[in-house]
This record gives structure tokens, sequence and C-alpha cells, in this order.
């Protein structure tokens, strides 16, 4: 509930609070976050920041946006209150419209945040105008041709987990990569440099999360954070600039069951001034590809969708590392589509489809994640299979013969199920001592038998590079 209220009195009440006072400066807004004593060990630092590559003109209403966007989800899982002296009044509700649309899909947490500010007012966007979330992936590329009639201006997002702000060296090869990309497309790009993640103890906030998160298989960022934490980010560069901004839809029309941060629902209560958050490309990945086809024969477009880690990426001078489960994923759809992904920015070569394989094979991927990403491919893969780019024929005559249902490993591993139900000092504590063999059975048979887990154990996962590279981020 958003309340104009006098701040201290009811600061004097609260247990659980975190107040934000944010600031221009020379481009940057700038924020300190207050929090009391029992809320602090989820920080590693209290200020924040957002920087913008043009003028930044905007209300201290708008100016909190950024990192409200980034506190308020850690907020509502917390059950804290979130103070701040003035704010657009839109944003206020659209926030109180967001929790209780985030309560649905995940009803185990407290959600019961009040946001108390001083001075509710209103602030005007544009007339007109709109941006588009880009990242350089699959869904944001689907999304910009498929709004190109509109000259969407591109917003890409650095301080997020593919694109750390510490890796200076990576920025700079996506920055290039992009800025091309966009002169070639005669569109404006800008890019927004932030420490949002900096600011959280991640570690401290996943534990957390655990007992939240349901059927969400991913961290807090993946859960609830990277939606409105990416959005948010753009409201100060919006003023007097667009009054639309465009995020890509990751997951297809019809799958109910994946709790992810972004949805249409979600997203779209988002809102501060005259500007309205629009979720589109409702589709699976290889649809995507289908409707890009022709754009791809035609245009030289890199795709950036890994999820490994940004040095070695740079180390590699490549964007993508073509062993991860988003990579393998994308060029196989890319395959089926009968294009060459070697064209779209991977290095593919004939071990490519056997490291897919092995995806499979070694049971990597759980029920759910093959049900979401594989199994629409799956199910589109024809009798007769005509093109075949560095073994992929083989591997689709193969895949078909699969029965997804039956090779996933469990949504909780063992590991992560003794990891998370020990409170976090244990929690921590198991993370770096290399806990003695009869203790460590002793401990994951008890799990097992709470939770009747009958699958094999694996107390020493295999160092495949599908392994060391996937993470559980998500990409616009
Ligand atoms: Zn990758």
């Amino acid at each position: 509930m958003t309340a104009v209220v006098d701040c201290q009195t009811d600061m004097n009440k609260d247990k659980r609070m975190i107040f934000v006072d944010s600031a221009l400066s020379s481009g940057t807004v700038r924020s300190i976050i207050t929090v009391s004593k029992d809320l602090e060990k989820y920080f590693r630092c209290f200020q924040f920041f957002s920087r913008y590559d043009e003028e930044v003109c905007a209300s201290k209403g708008i100016l909190n946006i950024p990192v409200l966007s980034i506190v308020l989800p850690l907020a509502w899982i917390l059950g804290a209150n979130v103070y701040v002296e003035e704010l657009d009044g839109r944003f206020a509700d659209s926030m109180n419209a967001l929790q209780k649309e985030y309560q649905k899909i995940y009803p185990k947490a407290p959600f019961r945040t009040k946001l108390f500010v001083d001075e509710l007012v209103e602030n005007d966007s544009a007339q007109d105008g709109t941006a588009l979330l880009f990242s350089g992936g699959v869904d944001s590329t689907y999304s910009l041709f498929s709004n190109r009639a509109l000259n969407p201006r591109l917003i890409m997002i650095f301080g997020v987990p593919d694109i750390p702000i510490s890796n200076t060296p990576f920025m700079e090869v996506v920055k290039t990569e992009y800025s091309r990309f966009a002169k070639r497309e005669g569109l404006k790009i800008n890019y927004i440099q932030t420490n949002a993640l900096e600011i959280l103890n991640k570690r401290r906030v996943d534990h957390l999360w655990w007992n939240f998160r349901g059927l969400n298989e991913g961290d807090f960022w993946n859960g609830i954070g990277f939606s409105l934490g990416q959005l948010g980010q753009v409201a100060p560069f919006s003023i007097g600039r667009f009054n639309r901004l465009v995020i890509s839809a990751a997951i297809a029309h019809g799958i109910k069951e994946h709790n992810v941060a972004s949805l249409p629902d979600t997203d779209e209560k988002i809102s501060w001034a005259s500007l309205h958050v629009e979720h589109v490309g409702c589709l699976h990945r290889y649809e995507k590809i289908l409707r890009l086809k022709k754009l791809l024969d035609t245009k030289r477009i890199k795709f950036r969708v890994c999820w490994s880690d940004p040095e070695y990426l740079f180390k590699m001078g490549s964007m993508n590392c073509n062993k991860c489960e988003k990579c393998l994923r994308t060029i196989a759809s890319l395959a089926l589509a009968e294009i060459n992904p070697n064209h779209c920015g991977f290095n593919v070569d004939d071990s490519t489809f056997d490291l897919m394989k092995i995806l499979f094979e070694k049971k990597l991927l759980t029920q759910q994640h093959l049900r979401f990403w594989w199994n629409p491919l799956h199910k589109r893969i024809p009798d007769k299979i005509k093109a075949d780019i560095f073994g992929s024929k083989q591997f689709f005559e193969w895949f078909k013969t699969l029965k997804l249902d039956s090779i996933a490993k469990p949504h909780k591993t063992v590991q992560s199920i003794l990891y998370y139900t020990f409170p976090y000092s244990m929690y921590q504590l198991f993370s770096r001592i290399k806990i003695s063999r009869i203790l460590r059975r002793y401990l994951i048979d008890l799990v097992r038998k709470k939770y009747t887990i009958t699958q094999p154990l694996e107390l020493k996962r295999e160092k495949s590079p599908l392994l060391t590279s996937s993470k559980q981020h998500t990409k616009i």
C-alpha cells in the first residue's frame, strides 16, 4: 500500500525497513540505501549507481526508481517496508500491483511490503517514442525486427550477470559489436551501466530465495529480480525521450508452470510517468528463429546468447562459448531451421553435436527445463531431415527417438537440498569445507529419506564444459 506519511514516525515503529534517497550528478544517478540492522547482511554495499551515456533531466521522484527497482523485490521477500521521500505516483501504484502479481506466483514469500512515500509526484515521459531493452540475444533481436517499423531506440544494460561492469574489456567488445549493428540498422543505441547486482549479498539473498521459489529453478535474479531490475534502470533516461518500453518474452504462450521474473502479467504492471511497458514475442526460440530466417540469410547478425563467464569469453575472443546449454540450444534451433550457426555468431564444428548429446545422455537437465526449452524443438523435428550442418542430421535423428521425460534430473538435487535446508551459516560452511566422506554420506542419506529421492547420487559432478559454463542467468 502506498501511503503519504510522516516517514520518521513510521520508521520509529518499524523493525525491518529500507530507506533510499537519490540524486543526479554528471549523468549518474547515485543513491544511498539505509537499512535496519537485521537487514544489513543482505547487502554488500549501500551506495547504488546507474550511469547514462546521454544527458538526463528528471525529478527526484524518477531518480529514485532505479534503486527501488533493485531493492523492492528484496524487500518483498524479506517482508520489509520501504521509505522514500519523493516518488513518481504511477510507479508507486505499479509497484503495489506488481507485488500482488508476484504473490500469486510465489505464495510462500511474505509480500507484505508497504511503500511509504512523503511526496507522490506526477511526471511525463514523452509524447511518443519506443525503446527496446536489447541484449543481442534471439529474443530481443526477434522483438526488434517484429517492431522494426517503430524504429525503437535500443537500450543495453551493463551490470547484469552476463555483462558485469567489472569486466571492462568484454563490455567494450559487446559495445563495439552492437554499436556497429545499430549504425547499420540506422537505429540509436544507448548503454546504461549500473552496480545494481553488486550491492546485494548474492549468496545470502539466494539462500533466502530458496525458501520461496517454488517451481522457479533459478536464483533470486532469475525468479523475481531481473525484469524490474532492468526496466527500472531506464526510468531517468526515458524522460523526454520515449513513452513505450519493450521487453522481450523468453517464455512462450501456454507455458504456465515456468516461474520467472519476466511474464506479461508482471512486466506490464510496471509503469512510471506517462510510460508503459510492453512484453512482446511470447514464442518459443525455434519459432522466432524460423521467423527471422529470411533476415538471417541476408543480414549479418551476431547473436549473443551465452551464459558463460565473460572473462572466459573475452579470452576466447567470442561472445558465445558454443558449449553451454543455452549456446547449444540456440545452435540446435538454428540448425533445425537450416541456418548455419557460424553465420550468426557461433563457432560450430564436428564436435558440437556430440557435446549436445552429453546433455541428454548424462541427464544434466531437469524435467521442467526439458519440457520448456527442448520439447518444443523435439516436436518440430520432421520425419525426413534434409540439412546436415556439422553432424546435425545424425543428432536430430537420435534426439527424435528420446523420451525426454525419462531422462530428466530432479528439480531439487540432494546437494542443493542439503545446502539450503540448513541455516545460512552452515550452508556457508558446507560450501567452503570438504566434509568428510562419512559425514557427507550420512547427511545425504538423511535428505534422501526425507525427500524420497531415488535417483543415483552424483557426489562428484563431472568437469564437463556443459556444467562449468552453465549458470541460471536470464537474458532478454
Ligand atoms: Zn555459451
